[in-house]
């Protein structure tokens, strides 16, 4: 069966008058995350049965079409807390309505409903040794795992369970938990996954009244008028519940760290929005810095004197920040550049992974960039891109801006080249399909392949320097898609889709 990739946004929120229509503004901001599909549930007291009751509701698409009924949010998803979640777009996994997220069961200790961000590494074994003991599964889903795991386990508190659940868990999982009388937000001892606590102030200035919540990125905080409180640490197991907002302090637990923190430095390249504060810093700012050190690893090239300088366009979106560095470093650098927007997105089209076999995916890069052929020709241009992973997106758009007329072109990536498979979430094709290894790491064979006049990447190094310099944090980073050193042990000989079945 085909794996399904869990990376997803989440967003949770506690003691908020209207959550679910927060949750749904939450999720609207995180759809970049995962457009497969969406849902929500909440947290209510039934009046009738004379206890707690979690409706839901989730469907496959986007947030807009799996709400789009607002009746919902005043007949169904009552009550003043709830969690909610975005999958990925992958292709099949849209079949299996099973795999929607949040999941929500009920057993002795009464509801709950868990979201998951991540992938968790060793799901094989644990899914084994529960297939011997005759467990029955409701989804293909990894994430399901921990709901089992909390479900029998021995220990006696509701909490404790949890935390021995998860502490069983290696690889990535960020998590917003639902219980009957609280929200429970937590990241894996690695930290690969953003997930940050926010506060939305009682209109009354009464902190009793004060809602909280959390969210993959701050770009949802912002649109449901929340500030950025912190991160949940990497190992953190937060708490939220009335006692803890009047109290003012949550409880907090700490899992073991076995491996150190590594977060995962693709959030920063590609995959978080640049108006989101991530692993404690905006991406803006970080996106900003590699591409600066980009141009001290690959400026422009230079023209002969009298020429115009060479133009620059970013892919965009997700270069746009970076390429704004990396003209204005390659003009310090005193290298000539002329930034331009020369590539037009239509943004109807959705991500470009999401089609299945090559030749569709190079269709899909046709309707969504089109050129301005008046910026590019009888130019050389300079494209930049945040990642190169295929070198499908890249080969394409290459072709168009030669069909615009350009003179020479040259590329640009803000990001090392990816040379093997993510294990924590990102969703990277095999080994095999990755555009450096199929030329063995070949930069000129490459170039060749993708019909460039020169092709130029970001070092490893280099991108560490960036990150480092832009958030100086003391948490360190995943880097195994650029450097293939993983910082949780992976069993490179299970294929990614063994792991789910
Ligand atoms: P490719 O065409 O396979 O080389 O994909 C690279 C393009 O896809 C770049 O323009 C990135 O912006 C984007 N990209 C990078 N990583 C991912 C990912 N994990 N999922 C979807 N798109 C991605």
């Amino acid at each position: 069966m085909r794996q399904i990739r869990e990376y997803c946004g989440i967003f949770g929120i506690y003691n908020a008058r209207d959550a679910a229509h927060k949750i749904y503004m939450g999720l609207h901001a995180l759809q970049h995350r995962g457009q497969e599909s969406a849902g929500i549930v909440t947290s209510v007291f039934d009046e009738t049965r004379g206890k707690k009751v979690m409706p839901v509701h989730k469907g496959p698409g986007l947030v807009l079409d799996v709400f789009k009924d607002p009746t919902v949010f005043d007949t169904k998803l009552l009550g003043s807390s709830g969690i909610g979640h975005n999958r990925y777009s992958t292709s099949g996994a849209a079949d299996n309505l099973a795999n929607i997220q949040p999941f929500l069961v009920h057993y002795r200790d009464g509801n709950l409903a868990l979201a998951h961000n991540g992938n968790i590494s060793n799901a094989r074994e644990i899914r084994h040794s529960f297939i011997e003991r005759g467990t029955l599964f409701q989804s293909t889903a990894d994430s399901e795992l921990i709901l089992h795991l909390i479900a029998q386990s021995t220990r006696r508190k509701q909490i404790d369970k949890i935390t021995d659940a998860v502490s069983q868990l290696e690889g990535a999982f960020s998590l917003a938990i639902l219980t009957d009388d609280s929200l429970i937000a937590l990241r894996d001892p690695n930290g690969f996954r953003p997930l940050a606590l926010g506060r939305i102030p009682s209109a009354n200035g009464n902190p009793s009244e004060d809602a909280w919540c959390v969210g993959s990125e701050t770009c949802a905080f912002d649109l449901v008028g929340a500030e950025y409180v912190r991160d949940v640490e990497p190992g953190e197991l937060i708490v939220i519940n009335q006692e803890g907002i009047d109290r003012g302090s949550f409880e907090s637990y700490q899992l073991a760290q076995n491996n150190g923190v590594s977060q995962c430095i693709f959030e920063y390249i590609y995959f978080s929005r640049p108006d989101s504060k991530i692993f404690g810093e905006m991406v803006d700012k970080v996106r900003r810095k590699m591409g600066k050190q980009l141009a001290h690893d690959a400026p422009v090239p230079e023209v002969p004197e009298g020429d115009p300088a060479p133009v620059v366009i970013a892919v965009p979106d997700s270069s746009n920040t970076a390429t704004l560095g990396y003209v204005s470093e390659c003009k310090k650098l005193d290298r000539p550049a002329k930034y331009e927007i020369g590539l037009i997105r239509n943004h109807y089209v959705g991500r470009t992974f999401i089609s299945p076999g090559q030749q569709s995916r190079e269709q899909r890069v046709r309707s969504k960039f089109n050129t301005v052929e008046g910026v590019l020709k009888d130019r050389v241009v300079v494209m930049v891109d945040d990642s190169i992973v295929r070198g499908t997106t890249a080969r394409q758009l290459i072709k168009m801006v030669r069909q615009a007329g350009a003179k020479e072109v040259h590329f640009r990536v803000a990001s090392p080249p990816v040379v093997s498979p993510c294990f924590y979430g990102m969703d990277f094709p095999s080994h095999e399909e990755l555009l450096a290894n199929q030329h063995n790491g070949d930069v000129d064979a490459m170039a060749k392949w993708l019909g460039v006049d020169s092709l130029g990447y970001l070092k490893v190094d280099g991108m560490t320097k960036a990150v480092k310099s832009a958030n100086d944090s003391e948490h360190g980073y995943c880097d195994a898609c650029f450097s293939r050193s993983y910082p949780v042990p992976v069993d490179m000989g299970v294929s990614k889709d063994e792991n789910e079945w």
